[in-house]
């Protein structure tokens, strides 16, 4: 099946595309490399460097190219620019992706995967959190999110368009040949590895008063391959109807316990050294996977963040500073 993915050239999308590749599916990378990496789009796919928010753009990627399926990453992801500047996302997000979706309909794409987000679930009654959980974004970048989800649900009901949603929670790791390479860095486990490589001084933990084991938060951290197959099992389950699914490990790591982690597999003593709190930061958050497994078949091949961290090294130190540009 011939599929366009937006933002595959960014950290997620990349990893996927690579999956996509591999199984020999023809791929259309469409992405304006504002975040992502030219040299992280394998050879065989072919790319489209463009932007969403260009609807001529994202036509003529179309009308050219002629995919069954998108699967769409290209967005803005960062919960705290959310809250400085909420219409890169309540905005663009929104827009860039009712770009994609009209044009989608005007082809007669109908079968999407939707990067969606944990962040959907800002106070879980229960913990792990399944899909029947209440939604209450947590920030503009959640709601944005949650609003793509809300089209994609009346473009089912009035197109036939049939959708994924897949709700990440902490993505990290590397396949052999990708891996995280953000600018700037603000996630744990490459500000870690970070430290680990000499290239900061010390990395800070945000908050060691909450009710957690040992007081810092709790994340359910995915492998990028892990996540991956999910996408690649839920674009063969679409034509049995459009669903939801909430995509972690149901297991916990704190933030100590990465950093404790990360040392032993990297060898060095990592300095951390507790900071404040870090605004709109719940204490924890673990997904029930439950679902997917069930209905897809999906087993994580590295449910523990010791193989996320030690894929994520082996990254790291293969590409010190990271993609070439
Ligand atoms: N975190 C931290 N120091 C950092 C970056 C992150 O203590 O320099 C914490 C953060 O508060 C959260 C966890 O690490 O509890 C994972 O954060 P990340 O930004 O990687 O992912 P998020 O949970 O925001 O999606």
């Amino acid at each position: 099946m011939k599929i366009l993915v937006t933002g595959g050239a960014g950290y997620i999308g990349s990893a996927v595309v690579e999956q996509l590749v591999d199984n020999g599916e023809p791929v259309v990378v469409f992405d304006n490399l504002s975040q992502g990496h030219r040299a992280a789009v394998p050879p065989e796919a072919i790319f489209v460097e463009g932007d969403l928010a260009d609807r001529k753009a994202i036509d003529a990627a179309l009308s050219q190219h002629r995919p069954e399926a998108v699967m769409h990453f290209a967005s803005r992801t960062l919960v705290g620019e959310s809250m400085q500047n909420p219409f890169l996302y309540v905005g663009d997000n929104v827009s860039n992706g009712l770009n994609l979706f009209k044009s989608m309909v005007e082809h007669g794409v109908k079968r999407i995967i939707l990067s969606s987000t944990a962040n959907l679930f800002d106070e879980p009654e229960r913990m792990p959190i399944d899909e029947s959980e209440r939604i209450v974004p947590g920030s503009p970048y959640g709601e944005s999110k949650f609003i793509l989800e809300r089209i994609l649900h009346w473009l089912d009901r009035i197109y036939g368009m049939r959708f994924a949603c897949l709700r990440y929670f902490n993505a990290a790791g590397a396949t052999l040949t990708r891996g995280e390479d953000h600018h700037p860095e603000l996630h744990l486990i490459p500000i870690v590895l970070q430290v680990a490589m000499g290239k900061r001084e010390k990395v800070s933990i945000f908050g060691s008063d909450y009710p957690t084991r040992d007081g810092t938060c709790l994340r359910d951290y995915i492998h990028v391959v892990d996540l991956a197959q999910a996408h690649i099992l839920a674009l063969g389950a679409l034509d049995g109807g459009s669903r939801f699914y909430n995509l972690g490990n149901g297991e916990g790591f704190t933030v100590k316990e990465v950093i404790d982690t990360a040392s032993e597999v990297t060898g060095t003593k990592i300095r951390a050294e507790v900071g404040p709190r870090r605004a709109g930061d719940p204490a924890v958050l673990v997904a029930a996977s439950g679902k997917i497994r069930k209905e897809l078949g999906w087993v994580p091949q590295y449910p523990h963040v010791r193989a996320i961290i030690e894929s994520a090294w082996r990254w790291h130190q293969a590409n010190p500073d990271g993609y070439a540009k």
